[in-house]
């Protein structure tokens, strides 16, 4: 195969239609002094409503909505957070810059998200939250997960970046916790190019994020720049929120879309021994955001071997996260022997909307090249 004869297959880009266009046109053109939040507002309330949620605030990326959703369940100085160690980095930041320690507890086999049975040994008198993922749109288990969390007084906040259009027991995720977060970065299922949302139902932990991201104004308080407390800023422009408008319009698709695409990886790699995807027990429904490809020990693939043929034959894929314990400024936590057997047999692959049934084909007939031919 020579590759310049082979189209690049990129994994991810948002899908942008004449509706964006016309959109961010409009908010562009129109969307200035009396009109410079109504695309913002308009956003927040099509976005709660997909949701199911009571309330919801757009911000410039998910990592400040879960910055300001530990911040208003007062995580704070010398407190622990329980997160799944296989994760993204953002989860966990925002822990550190409030203070609080994050306290890495290990993954499921299947579902790579946190092992809810692993959670109570991790709890101590510090523990003030346990942040739930849905890793790669695949769902973490809420109900032990939550039924947990009341038993012991504990806060959820349920990071749903990768989630959104998941189901779990027929409910959306990101509804689950006391609060939900979400992520528009231009790799997600829906796109604002950066930006965020954050969502609950909790009427006293909304006014808490109104004010702690408004720079601490409380909009009681009837006096002009003027702050009781230090707050942070993390809000979208209207600009972006003009382009989450329309794929919020259009979010069925985008989720739709991203299933047609994993059903293709599942139809072409279903009967590869010792590989294994992303899971969809009954009770779910997995809007997939990432297709993953997991391999069984015994198969010895290196994911970094298999991307970098991948790249040979002009296709991206990107390995699964690290345990974040495994990064230098966290101490290693090997026995979360899951997350650190895990990681190096895992690889996402290519899934944006745009993609081809023959282009998904390409990329599973190359896998099964590697494996059959080349790594012998
Ligand atoms: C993308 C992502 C985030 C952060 O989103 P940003 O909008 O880039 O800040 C947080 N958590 C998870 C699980 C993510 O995948």
């Amino acid at each position: 195969m020579k590759t310049v004869e082979l189209d690049r297959i990129t994994i991810h880009k948002p899908s942008v239609t004449d509706l964006e266009i016309a959109y961010v046109n409009d908010a562009i053109r129109n969307g200035w002094g009396d009109h410079c939040y109504d695309y913002i507002k308009r956003f927040e309330k099509s976005f709660a409503a997909y949701q199911g949620s009571a309330y919801s605030l757009a911000t410039a990326s998910c990592t400040g909505a879960i910055h300001l959703a530990l911040a208003a369940m007062g995580v704070g100085a010398g407190d622990e957070v329980i997160v799944p160690d296989i994760n993204w980095i953002a989860s966990v930041a925002p822990v550190t810059y409030l203070g609080a320690k994050p306290v890495f507890v290990d993954v499921l086999e299947d579902s790579w998200c946190l092992d809810p049975a692993r959670i109570e040994a991790a709890i101590t008198p510090r523990t003030k939250a346990i942040i739930a993922v849905h890793l790669y749109g695949n769902l973490a288990e809420m109900e032990p997960i939550m039924r947990i969390a009341r038993k012991h007084g504990l806060r959820v906040l349920e990071d749903a970046a990768e989630g959104l259009g998941s189901l779990y027991q027929g409910q959306k995720a990101g509804t689950f916790g006391d609060i939900g977060v979400f992520s528009f970065h231009g790799a997600k299922t829906m796109s604002t190019g950066e930006g965020g949302m954050l969502v609950t139902s909790d009427a006293a932990l909304m006014e808490r994020v109104r004010i702690l991201g408004d720079h601490g104004r409380d909009p009681k308080v009837n006096r002009v720049f003027w702050m009781a407390e230090l707050g942070y800023k993390y809000k979208m422009s209207n600009l972006q929120a003009a382009m989450g408008c329309a794929q919020i319009e259009r979010v069925d698709e985008l989720v739709d879309k991203k299933r047609e695409i994993f059903g293709w990886y599942r139809e072409f790699l279903a009967s590869v021994p010792g590989l294994r995807l992303n899971p969809e027990p009954a009770y779910t429904r997995n809007s997939y955001w990432m297709p993953t490809a997991v391999f069984d020990p015994a198969r010895a693939v290196r994911n970094l071997d298999l991307m970098a043929y991948l790249k040979e034959q002009n296709i991206d894929s990107r390995p699964m996260f690290y345990p974040l314990s495994s990064l230098p400024m966290f101490e290693e936590v090997r026995e979360n022997a899951v997350a650190y057997g895990l990681y190096h047999r895992a690889l996402n692959l290519p899934s944006h909307h745009e993609h081809t049934r023959d282009q998904i084909e390409r990329v599973c007939q190359t896998i099964v090249h590697y494996l059959d031919y080349v790594k012998g």
